[in-house]
């Protein structure tokens, strides 16, 4: 706390993974002797720079844009770049920190990293993004590469932003070099997938917790929050496998649609000339809209928190118990607080974490760089597939290894110990580096 002052959400993110790793630590003392905690907790190096751009009225801008460069030991720095107003290093630290641990997960060769500015792009024109981006990547073009650090998308960045990005990239440095930032468009270095992955992902996890306590989506009732891209291709997915999602949520309220969310609904509603998620009860008969709202005093089977970091409390935990959840896998990163994962553990509701069950998005992304370094292109059916495959190792291995640990069920205990353990071995056989 006193070496990093006001980055509660990182210390939060340090701390569990730390408390999951104790055992591991006590049977292996060549992992404290090379100092692997303290080395884990440093980022290798945190870049911050200034982001100065002109708006559409003339006026210079200043904003501030970072690159937190966590851990390269399994390969290139990998995480995405967040647009967000109010972003601070902390939370790119959490974000960071996670994502050295999820990549690690997904057996792909790729190390972690996280970026972004404290740019709003809501309310801005696309001239006005554009030129943030450029200016934007500026700075960012002299520390990313394919084998060094490869950005990508996160919230507040999306297919047309990479493009801005990529632009700038190519410009900046005369070398077109798709395998820098993943997220491209299709017809311009991007995989099929890559925009669907997480969430797709997400609901694949979470059949696979219900498949092991010999269960699965098929007729289930689930709660799926968000309204952005992870949370509308879980709702597809779980759709596909037989689930009726009821309820969905954006930053405003909540619907609550007893015969299934209308997916072309919520899309058109929350698209560019959108009416927003209030206007969907016009649409049908038998929703609710709730502004402010608490998805989770919806009963369901299953929950899945899709939209931002600590969005589900102890109490909502609470509320998600008694109502009979059966399973909660989290598609954003850390939507649960540490308390509402200790409810779901003493109820035995098996909880898959963020860094396992959102490791979809990150996967495919790893597949896009290998299809760039190839030159090669994959079908989405090839891809899904790979996708699935991918879900399934995840969670086999965080499975297994909370049974190693004596943790059976404990998925966070097993994601943070395998995670954990694929780095901290590939750091020692490195050397003190
Ligand atoms: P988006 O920006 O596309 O969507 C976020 C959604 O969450 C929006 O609908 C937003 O509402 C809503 N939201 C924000 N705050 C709240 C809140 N307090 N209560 C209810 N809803 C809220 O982001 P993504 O879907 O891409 O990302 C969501 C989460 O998943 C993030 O934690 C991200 O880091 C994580 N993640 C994303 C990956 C990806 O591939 N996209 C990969 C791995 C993790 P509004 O529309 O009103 O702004």
């Amino acid at each position: 706390q006193r070496r990093n002052p006001g980055e509660d959400e990182f210390h939060q993110a340090a701390h569990e993974v730390l408390e999951s790793v104790a055992p591991v630590i006590e049977r292996h003392p060549e992992y404290a002797r090379a100092r692997l905690l303290e080395r884990i907790c440093e980022p290798e190096r945190q870049i911050l720079f200034r982001v100065p751009w002109v708006d559409d009225d003339g006026e210079v801008q200043v904003n501030r844009g970072f690159r937190v460069e966590f851990n390269s030991a399994l390969g290139p720095y990998k995480g995405g770049l967040r647009f967000d107003g109010e972003l601070q290093l902390g939370t790119l630290k959490f974000l960071g920190f996670e994502q050295i641990f999820k990549n690690a997960l997904t057996g792909l060769g790729i190390g972690g990293g996280k970026g972004g500015a404290d740019f709003s792009p809501k309310d801005r024109s696309d001239g006005e993004i554009m030129r943030f981006c450029q200016a934007f990547m500026t700075e960012l073009h002299r520390h990313i590469g394919a084998r060094t650090d490869v950005p990508a998308g996160d919230m507040g960045v999306g297919e047309r932003e990479i493009g801005y990005l990529f632009g700038q990239y190519q410009r900046i440095t005369n070398r077109s070099e798709p395998g820098v930032l993943t997220g491209k468009g299709l017809g311009w270095g991007g995989a099929q997938l890559r925009t669907e992955a997480t969430g797709y992902g997400c609901a694949y996890f979470v059949e696979e917790m219900l498949q092991a306590r010999d269960t699965s989506l098929d007729g289930r009732t689930v709660v799926v929050s968000g309204a952005g891209n992870v949370a509308l291709h879980a709702i597809a997915k779980v759709t596909d496998l037989g689930g009726l999602v009821v309820a969905c949520s954006d930053s405003h309220g909540v619907v609550h649609d007893p015969e299934g969310i209308d997916l072309d609904l919520v899309r058109e509603l929350k698209g560019e000339d959108g009416d927003g998620l209030s206007a969907y009860p016009d649409r049908r008969r038998d929703a609710r809209y709730e502004e402010d709202g608490s998805i989770w005093a919806i009963e369901c089977d299953v929950a899945l928190p899709c939209a931002t970091q600590n969005e589900l409390d102890e109490d909502d935990a609470r509320r998600l118990v008694d109502q009979g959840v059966i399973a909660v896998a989290e598609g954003a990163n850390m939507p649960c607080t540490p308390e509402a994962v200790d409810v779901f553990q003493e109820a035995d509701v098996p909880f898959g974490p963020g860094k396992a069950a959102n490791a979809g998005g990150v996967a495919v992304s790893a597949l896009e760089m290998q299809q760039n370094a190839a030159r090669d292109r994959w079908t989405f059916e090839r891809t899904d597939e790979r996708l699935v495959e991918i879900m399934r190792e995840i969670h086999g291995l965080c499975r297994d290894t909370a049974e190693e640990y004596d943790r059976p069920g404990d998925y966070v205990s097993g994601a943070n110990i395998a995670g954990f353990r694929r780095v901290a071995d590939t750091m020692l056989a490195l050397g003190v580096v």
